[in-house]
């Protein structure tokens, strides 16, 4: 049974990539090399042997500490790792090694780092959603133009329907976040999010923008709400949307036809 192999290899790949996110995660937003150095302690700057490097394994193997300074490191390291490595396994459940595995795989390595860069920092770069733009219209035009036609299953917008795709993501997150400067002057929505929204219409086109932002916003504003309720409304506490944006876009992935069919079977058969 060669498929439940495939599947334990991709996760395996999942989870180094996953290792591979945690550097940039960290190293990204001060501008560092993710290639040099190696990876460090941050306590004592004791560089992580290869030993001590095993995705997953070496946190619990090494009890949560450095080997050195037995300084603790966070559990996150290890989440992060194993998070990718299940959605890479979820990945090849749904598309198995079709060229859509592909082209998700890359969206949901860059929506990953773009959560936990933003849930620790409020801020998406640029150097992601930009670059991401072109590469989910360009994968696209690969679809549209150089590979065959998919069948039933494919799920990749058309050219036309991932340019509307950028324009709606970006444009609808554009306007309100303009408003509400206009409005309060205050900046409630960053622009990062307006960037973050036109690469994921790029790749997942308009009816998976809309969803995104739809699902993004609902569950944004009920975790929002129950932090306010915990941590008190004083607490200054801007929920970033980054991740909200990211699960949306992950969800309409794996389920958003599946969603938006049996929300269209309702109205149309309706209450009757
Ligand atoms: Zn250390």
């Amino acid at each position: 049974m060669p498929e439940a192999i495939y599947l334990v290899v991709v996760f395996i790949i999942g989870a180094c990539i996953g290792s591979f996110l945690n550097v940039c995660i960290y190293r990204l937003p001060e501008h560092l090399s993710v290639v040099t150095p190696g990876s460090r302690c941050p306590s004592c700057s004791a560089p992580v042997r290869s030993f001590d490097n095993i995705p997953i394994i070496s946190y619990f193997i090494l009890g949560g500490r450095c080997r050195s300074c037995k300084a603790t490191f966070s559990v996150r390291y290890a989440m992060v790792e194993l998070l990718v490595a299940l959605l890479g396994a979820a990945l090849y459940w749904r598309f198995a090694f079709a060229p859509e595995f592909f082209a998700y795989a890359a969206f949901t390595v860059a929506l990953a780092t773009v959560a936990f860069i933003d849930l620790d920092h409020k801020i998406i770069p640029n150097v992601i959603s930009l670059p991401g733009i072109v590469v989910g219209f360009g994968i696209a035009c690969l679809f549209g133009f150089v590979l065959p036609a998919g069948g039933a299953e494919a799920l990749y917008p058309s050219v036309i329907d991932a340019a509307i795709g950028v324009v709606l993501g970006g444009g609808f997150l554009f306007l309100i976040s303009f408003g509400y400067y206009v409005l309060t002057g205050r900046e409630g929505l960053g622009f990062g999010d307006v960037k973050l929204l036109a690469m994921i219409g790029a790749f997942v086109g308009w009816k998976g923008v809309l969803f995104t932002i739809f699902t993004g916003s609902v569950a944004g504003a009920v975790i929002g709400v129950f932090i306010m309720t915990f941590r008190g409304k004083g607490a200054k506490y801007a929920v970033p949307f980054g991740p909200f944006l990211s699960m949306g876009a992950l969800l309409y992935i794996f389920f958003g036809r599946s969603i938006i069919s049996w929300y269209l079977s309702l109205i149309m058969i309706g209450p009757n």
